[in-house]
């Protein structure tokens, strides 16, 4: 059933925010044991809010709270794995995606946006190439992760791992994305361990360092993508900014805040262009002495794709693993999930499915 959003004006605090709605549920006269079910039953188990068990608050809380801040426009359910892309509207009319991620495993995960848009650029993603408008809010990056809850908890089915690695640069919106990490991994709302998180970044060298400092339990991917500057350039802007060097020298601090903890090393393979057994030979000389996991992933290319980009072939791919291993590393080819729908690593600009 759609529920009409309320006009930014009209818009009342968040219910995602714990301790606003337990002051309100407190007030009402309402105790410990009532409190922990409702904590449950909304932040937890994707009860619908029609469905929690409010103790007869309900009507005061809908009137306190803005209940919902994004609408769903569309949902998108994979024909052939386990992804649902979901689009939603922020109430300034403002549009983003999210991507449910059921894994064979058994697993679910679901892969959120912290940015409308995205300001860096990156060549071979879909995402740069639309308009930035602005940040997520932190209860918008949390609606997410409660309405998809609610998606999947009709499936009998709960998210355990949250990857920022939606529409946007996360460490570029770190004051919100701050909040949201608190709020999934403390307290009493939606308890989260932090290892089940991961954040994502193309390479903000200093506020990757300044998040590990912060929340160093938290997973981190770096989405390196290139063993020269001159490839990582022509591929991301932002190598102008933070280059090789200067991503080695965060990689190295990140050793010591994390003691000693994995980083993801996130590496796209273009055809002729970064997946050469020499670029293979190049990456594990760059990475010397860091515990990371290399995670290869496929290049999912669209029809706004450059021309000069094409995905690797499954044997230049399985060589450039080859030699990574034959060093020592831990690396994992991944398949993205969800590319029939635009959902997969790469494909999210906003397309409903007219498109
Ligand atoms: S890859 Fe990430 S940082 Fe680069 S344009 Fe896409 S969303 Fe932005």
């Amino acid at each position: 059933m759609k529920r009409r959003l309320p006009a930014l004006a009209e818009q009342k605090p968040s219910i995602y925010d714990l301790p606003a709605l337990e002051a309100i549920l407190t007030a009402s006269g309402l105790r410990r044991p009532a409190l922990q079910r409702i904590r449950r039953q909304w932040f937890r188990e994707g009860v619908p809010f029609e469905d929690v068990d409010w103790s007869g608050q309900a009507d005061a809380v809908r009137g306190a709270f803005t209940e919902s801040h994004l609408e769903l426009v569309e949902r998108q359910d994979s024909a052939v794995d386990g992804a649902t892309k979901l689009l939603f509207r922020t109430l300034d009319g403002r549009m983003l995606e999210t991507v449910i991620l059921r894994i064979a495993s058994g697993r679910t995960s679901l892969c959120v946006s912290s940015q409308t848009g995205c300001t860096e650029k990156c060549r071979f993603c879909a995402t740069g190439a639309i308009q930035f408008f602005r940040n997520l809010h932190w209860y918008e990056i949390l609606d997410q992760v409660g309405q998809a809850s609610r998606l999947l908890a009709a499936e009998n089915r709960q998210i355990r791992n949250i990857v920022f690695m939606g529409m946007g640069e996360a460490l570029r919106n770190l004051k919100n994305l701050r909040r949201v990490i608190t709020d999934l991994t403390t307290g009493k709302s939606f308890q989260f361990a932090p290892s089940h998180l991961c954040v994502s970044t193309l390479g903000l060298a200093d506020k990757l360092v300044e998040f590990a400092r912060e929340f160093p339990l938290v997973n981190l991917a770096l989405s390196l993508n290139a063993t020269t500057d001159a490839v990582r350039q022509d591929l991301m802007p932002i190598n102008d900014v933070f280059n090789l060097a200067q991503l080695r020298d965060a990689l190295d601090q990140l050793v010591q805040i994390r003691d000693g903890r994995e980083t993801m090393i996130s590496y796209v393979l273009f055809g002729g262009v970064n997946d050469s057994p020499a670029d293979a030979e190049e990456l594990a000389r760059y990475l010397t002495g860091l515990p990371v996991h290399i995670n290869l992933i496929p290049f999912n290319p669209d029809d706004a794709s450059p021309a000069d980009l094409s995905p690797s072939t499954a044997g230049q791919t399985a060589t450039f693993q080859q030699v990574l291993r034959d060093r020592g590393y831990a690396v994992t080819r991944r398949y993205s999930l969800g590319q029939d729908v635009a959902a997969a690593c790469g494909q999210l600009a906003n397309r409903p499915t007219a498109c």
